[in-house]
């Protein structure tokens, strides 16, 4: 409970409009988009500065309250969710782009820009952020940096950490951190910045993000080819990647999303086909070309029932638009949407679906899979209702088998979507006893007494006054 001074101090340093404290407001920020997790926070703020967030820290740390940065609450894992309770510091506020460098090809912004913000003014200026997370529409960058978030162009662009050149925040004791710079090269000490890149919350505060920009590809071809054989289009995946061509975008979606996707934004999607790939290849209109050649020839090669090009730039932006709201279809289907983020090398990819059916059938479920099957990164979907204990158990049956087979195949539990509260079980399968270890050495060395987003990525030891007893002592919704 917030006691009236406390409430007073907040709402004085930081502006009453900044602070919210009423059941009713709590309730919007108890949960992100992770299905089954729903815990509430004592108070939100909303800090407009680096100076209003080491206040907030500062009365954090006099409550004796955990601290949970917040961008937009579309994390997949739990991560901006309050575990055990205190502060949820939400950084949307803080959404300034500060420089554009046409010089340097860098933009530096605050941690609450929104994704495809820093895109079109990057595209103004005639240059290119790549990072297109599904949701980048309403994420913000300062998430993206914590989650170290991928999307649709990953396969060739690589990830939000390959961009990130610089990041300033703040550390639980309340001091500042400025890691890398816009030189390219930088040697200089341990690389923090890495460290604080996909650190979900745990170490620091992320205040300001330099990222790299680069010129944008001169050509684009986009391609929609159907299967009637999931593995099928799994094997073509795997053959366009064998013939070295590597698109910006290789995108899957199986007969189920196929079918909720169009249901939602009525396309004409072949509702009968198995699955379907979304491929672009882009660069120089000479490259472009010749690759659009290749891919279509090993298309045919592979199977594929049909092979439609994009006639215009607005057709290829429509159908990327349509996967984008594959996990929006799905989850209109069914009360609950547990989602997963199974990533395999790629050469297993078309043996991960074969596995994903078996289990299907085995578990006797419903499930949807898309992804980034470029990447290997494939979200298996199962739709069922978390008030129905046995359907739920068969669930998690269902994802614990998948990942024994997804880690014997040298995969991982998350290509994207973080550890956060959901995955801390499968976490430790990965990486051992061992590395779970010296990431609690690291957490302890930024955050000695477990203050920041305590309860995440791996059960830390509970420190006195810094959030009750353990993981979910936050109030239930
Ligand atoms: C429809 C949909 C599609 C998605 N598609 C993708 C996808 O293609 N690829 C992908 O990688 N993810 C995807 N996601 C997951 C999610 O959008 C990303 O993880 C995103 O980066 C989260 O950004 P956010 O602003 O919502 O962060 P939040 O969910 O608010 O927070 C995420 C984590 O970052 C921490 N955090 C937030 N801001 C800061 C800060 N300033 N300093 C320190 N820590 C901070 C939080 O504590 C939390 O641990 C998708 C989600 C949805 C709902």
């Amino acid at each position: 409970m917030i006691s009236a001074a406390a409430l007073g101090l907040l709402k004085e340093k930081l502006g009453a409009a900044n602070v919210l404290h009423e059941k009713e407001d709590l309730l919007v920020y108890g949960y992100d988009a992770t299905p089954t997790v729903q815990l509430l926070p004592e108070v939100v703020v909303f800090p407009t500065s680096t100076e209003a967030v080491v206040m907030a820290l500062e009365v954090a740390g006099e409550e004796g309250w955990p601290v949970v940065p917040r961008g937009s609450g579309t994390g997949l894992s739990g991560g901006s969710v309050a575990a055990r309770g205190g502060m949820v510091l939400c950084l949307s506020r803080m959404n300034r782009i500060l420089e554009i460098d046409e010089e340097n090809l860098t933009a530096t912004c605050e941690p609450g820009v929104i994704t495809l913000d820093l895109f079109g003014e990057a595209a103004k200026r005639g240059l290119f952020y790549p990072p297109d997370p599904g949701s980048q529409k309403i994420s913000t960058l300062g998430g993206n940096v914590a989650e170290n978030a991928g999307g649709l162009r990953g396969l060739k662009y690589g990830v939000t950490r390959d961009y990130v050149m610089a990041l300033k925040s703040v550390l639980p004791d309340h001091s500042l951190i400025a890691t890398g710079g816009k030189s390219v090269k930088d040697v200089a000490g341990y690389a923090f910045k890495d460290l604080l890149v996909g650190s979900e919350g745990t170490l620091g505060i992320i205040t300001e993000i330099t990222v790299k920009l680069i010129p944008p590809p001169k050509d684009k071809r986009t391609f929609l080819a159907y299967f009637d054989d999931v593995s099928r289009a799994g094997a073509a995946v795997s053959s366009i990647i064998a013939a070295k061509i590597i698109p910006s975008t290789m995108e899957i979606m199986d007969k189920a999303t196929i079918n909720c996707v169009e249901d939602y934004v009525g396309i004409g999607l072949p509702r009968q086909m198995a699955a379907l790939l979304l491929i672009e290849v882009d660069g120089h209109p000479a490259a472009v070309a010749e690759d659009a050649q290749q891919v279509e020839r090993l298309l045919a090669a592979a199977g594929a029932a049909e092979v439609h090009r994009a006639e215009s730039a607005e057709e290829a932006a429509s159908l990327a638009a349509a996967r984008r709201t594959a996990l929006s279809a799905l989850a209109r289907v069914s009360p609950t949407t547990l989602l997963e983020d199974a990533t395999v090398p790629r050469s297993r990819l078309a043996a991960t679906f074969d596995e994903i059916a078996r289990l299907t059938a085995k578990y006797r479920l419903t499930v949807g899979t898309f992804g980034h099957a470029g990447d290997g990164n494939l979200h298996p979907t199962v739709l069922c209702d978390e008030r129905d204990g046995d359907e739920m158990a068969r669930a998690h049956a269902f994802y614990q088998d998948l990942y024994e087979k997804v880690l014997a195949w040298e995969g991982t539990v998350s290509g994207e979507h973080g550890i956060g509260l959901a995955k801390k079980d499968y976490l430790a399968r990965q990486i051992g006893a061992g590395g779970v270890e010296v990431m609690r050495r690291i957490k302890e060395a930024f955050d000695p007494r477990g203050r920041l987003n305590p309860g995440k990525i791996f059960d830390a030891p509970v420190i006195a006054g810094a959030g009750g007893e353990g993981e979910g002592d936050g109030a239930a919704l």
